[in-house]
């Protein structure tokens, strides 16, 4: 019952579900919580409303795929306010730390990315995105998130999109894509789930290819699972 608040008030993907899929959008959030370790400075809580809020973005992205945990990113650090590391005077909203596994992401971010629904800003989607690609890369060949002929298939419609970004030649997503494929990734997560009908508008392929890798297309609210 207290999942179903939090995600009804807090997350509008799931808000616009039919009821069979909120309940068993329910389920997997609860599960991805279980699997996961929310830590963060003493004096700051994470509360079980956090908790839902920040699995809710990984349920929201693998929502039509049989993957509902991750293996390896099982620790997540829920930051108090935006950071930064020693020797570096960047600041982080948020990081995927490949070495200590440790997902990273400040409160006020993750909480603006889910009350703004359409900037094609999610800064929880855009981590956990990145925790998917570093995950289905060193899976083994039947553990796969991805099917691998639709990732491929996405890889050439992103590197055709990717160029177009570079070349000054981009809407849709913000320029910040170009970074990398595995920016390109993440930045397409957010442009998907919070832009779609822009996004399909002006880049079908890309949007097409997309709704086959991921099994679920977010321009049909109430059922998205393909
Ligand atoms: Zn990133």
């Amino acid at each position: 019952m207290e999942c179903h608040q939090v995600l009804l008030k807090s997350n509008s993907y799931y808000k616009n579900l039919s009821e069979v899929l909120k309940a068993n959008f329910q389920l997997r959030t609860l599960l991805f919580i279980s699997t996961t370790n929310f830590s963060s400075e003493p004096d700051f809580l994470v509360s079980k409303k956090m908790k839902i809020i920040i699995s809710s973005a990984f349920v929201q992205i693998t929502f039509g795929l049989k993957t509902d945990t991750l293996n390896k990113f099982n620790d997540v650090f829920v930051a108090p306010s935006s950071y930064s590391y020693k020797n570096n005077t960047a600041v982080f909203k948020g990081d995927v730390n490949i070495a200590t596994k440790k997902v990273n992401m400040s409160w006020p971010a993750i909480e603006k990315g889910f009350k703004i629904t359409d900037d094609a800003l999610n800064l929880s989607i855009h981590e956990f995105g990145h925790c998917l690609i570093f995950e289905n890369h060193t899976r083994s060949y039947f553990s796969k998130i991805f099917n691998k002929a639709d990732f491929e298939n996405w890889k050439n419609h992103a590197k055709t999109k990717f160029q177009k970004v570079k070349a000054k030649e981009n809407i849709v997503l913000r320029d910040y894509a170009a970074t990398n494929l595995v920016e390109f990734f993440s930045v397409s997560l957010e442009t998907f789930f919070e832009q779609a009908v822009y996004f399909k508008e002006n880049e079908p392929e890309l949007y097409e290819s997309m709704t086959q890798l991921l099994k679920q297309d977010p321009i049909n609210k109430k059922n998205p699972i393909l």
